[in-house]
């Protein structure tokens, strides 16, 4: 039933004669058609939070309800996609309008056109459960699109063939339905799963600060706060290139438009280090800078996740980027005012918390519908006004996440990269990791990390002695502590995104340096006790080759990791 518009307060309008309206309901807005979605009812007048800039429209214009929900089209074709918050392809809707893109402009997620050649995985007669894979096509070079039934329908397969297929052409039918290459699905409802899992296998970065120390599970999720120039966009791409998930969601939330400018331009020309082709054959992009309407801020965060979901019921490893979650509540908060909510702390509606928890709470490793075991992590930035930690945001979604990678900006200033703070960042997950750990690099791993953090956090408190009386008035072992952390810092956590060998540290070469560095720290200590000078442990040529270890090449560096691990017991023995 159509009502009509009441009240325009920027982002939120009010349209009355809306019986029927249920929440979320989509509804299109003045002649322009301008989408928005129902978010409180009163009676039978609903408020509404508009996706699109509101100016111009006004009192009187028409309210159309659609009376569905927010959905996206899950089908081939994301990937290698750039999105706005909404799944309105971006270089679709440029073609129309131009690079200022005008309002009310309607296009398809997915190409109508474009043939996928698609083979089948079932036959007539076979029983289809929800969420079953029923064939597949080849996507993009790299990953071949599972074509799934919807996880809401169950039937008995009356025919399917293989061909050549648009999105909306019949593939085949069940009793129930006909059968397409893509099907709808509701943004805010989390897909179906069979069950949760433990997240016990690590979403491996080859970054050594991140693998060792603060390691994320697959299925996880990590904070990480962007101070500016503190390094946030190099972890972000470094992670976007390397981790070992299989298909990456990129979502640029209410930054400013050239960081959202600089994604678009350089994603497209990064190659995945794996395959040698284009990063996008594995990415699908969701824009939504500052200069775009608030409330559609909202909607890219939940388009995101499910197409993570959608990825991950497929089989595959995904991992969902959003930056920046600060941006996504502050547009709630925003939105709330505007609603005259009661409002919680500094402003931010009192269900921030509620909200960031049921986002993060989509991310898992889980076993699908379709009985595969797969994952959706989500990496979240968060940036917190003048780097304050203490903020309504970041203290909300440090109670969800389970990682927190803490980049600091006084790091950055002494140009150590990737500046995350070894003292201040944590990862809850490094004890259901631990066993993959022991099994996979080496039973001594969780020893060594502890060792390792345990000189580190050492080194800071001798650090505050050193300041008032200087290096010389410590004690020979302490000297040493200090030495073996400069070490751990230099050699170890600084890590050159730029560097061709240095860029990606397999998890066998991390393991293997750590274990050099340490190994050179006991010889040290025992030495001393055995009597030699401390100047000719310190300044040992050793530590030119251990300085040099980053840059082995990875084929190489367990015969040379080993072979220096032989020169250090030969020069201390
Ligand atoms: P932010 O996005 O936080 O403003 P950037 O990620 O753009 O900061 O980083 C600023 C600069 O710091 C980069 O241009 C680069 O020179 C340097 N940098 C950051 N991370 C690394 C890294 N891992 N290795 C080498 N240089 C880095």
């Amino acid at each position: 039933m159509n009502g009509k518009i009441r009240r325009v307060t920027g982002p939120l309008v009010e349209a009355e004669g809306m019986r029927g309206a249920r929440m979320h309901d989509i509804v299109y807005l003045g002649d322009e058609r301008l989408m928005s979605e129902v978010i409180k009812i009163k009676g039978d007048v609903v408020s509404l939070q508009v996706y699109e800039d509101t100016t111009g429209v006004k009192p009187g214009e028409p309210a159309e309800n659609t009376f569905e929900p927010l959905s996206v089209e899950l089908g081939p074709g994301i990937l290698t996609s750039i999105y706005d918050g909404v799944q309105r392809p971006l270089n679709e809707l440029r073609a129309m309008s131009g690079d200022f893109i005008a309002r009310g402009l309607v296009s398809k997620p997915l190409d109508r056109k474009k043939k996928w050649h698609f083979t089948p995985a079932v036959k007539k007669g076979d029983k289809i459960s929800a969420g079953q894979i029923i064939g597949s096509v080849a996507e993009t070079k790299i990953i071949e699109h599972k074509i799934l039934a919807p996880p809401n329908v169950n039937g008995v397969v009356k025919d399917i063939r293989e061909g050549d297929y648009s999105v909306e052409d019949p593939i085949g039918s069940l009793d129930t339905l006909e059968l397409k290459l893509f099907h709808k699905w509701p943004v805010k409802a989390a897909r179906p799963i069979r069950k949760k899992l433990k997240p016990d296998e690590p979403l491996v970065t080859g970054s050594r600060v991140i693998d060792v120390f603060f390691p994320i599970a697959k299925g996880g999720t990590a904070a990480i706060p962007g101070p500016f120039g503190a390094g946030k966009t190099v972890v972000q791409h470094q992670l976007a290139k390397w981790v070992d998930a299989d298909v990456i969601v990129y979502v640029g939330c209410g930054e400013r438009g050239n960081e959202m400018t600089d994604v678009l331009d350089e994603f497209p020309k990064l190659k995945d280090p794996k395959t040698g082709e284009s990063l996008m054959e594995r990415t699908t992009l969701i824009a939504n800078t500052s200069n775009m309407p608030v409330a559609a801020r909202e909607a890219s965060v939940y388009t995101g996740i499910t197409l993570a979901e959608y990825y991950r019921d497929m089989g595959y490893n995904t991992a969902m980027m959003a930056d920046s979650s600060s941006r996504w509540a502050e547009a709630m908060r925003e939105i709330s005012a505007r609603l005259e909510e009661m409002p919680g702390e500094e402003g931010y509606p009192a269900y921030l918390g509620s909200r960031l928890a049921s986002f993060y709470e989509r991310a898992g490793k889980v076993e699908t519908l379709s009985g595969k075991i797969s994952s959706a992590s989500i990496v979240g930035a968060v940036s917190p006004p003048g780097g304050d930690l203490s903020e309504p945001v970041t203290q909300n979604t440090l109670r969800i996440v389970r990682v927190f990678w803490s980049l600091d900006a006084r790091l950055a200033d002494r140009r150590h990269f990737p500046s995350i703070n070894w003292l201040t960042s944590y990862s809850l997950y490094t004890d259901t990791l631990q066993q993959w750990f022991e099994e996979n690099m080496s039973k001594d791993m969780t020893s060594m990390r502890e060792d390792a953090m345990a000189i580190l956090q050492r080194e800071s408190e001798l650090l505050e002695i050193v300041q008032l009386v200087g290096a010389d008035a410590l004690p020979h072992e302490e000297r040493i502590i200090l030495e073996t952390a400069k070490m751990l810092r230099e050699d170890f956590l600084q890590q050159d995104a730029f560097h061709e060998i240095d860029t990606h540290c397999p998890s066998k070469k991390q393991h293997d340096m750590l274990a050099v560095i340490l190994s050179f720290h006991d010889r040290c200590i025992q030495a001393l006790d055995s009597g030699v000078k401390l100047d000719d442990v310190v300044e040992s040529p050793l530590r030119e080759d251990i300085a040099k270890m980053k840059y082995i090449p990875s084929d190489k560096s367990e015969a040379e990791l080993k072979a220096l691990m032989e020169k250090i017991k030969g020069a201390f023995n």
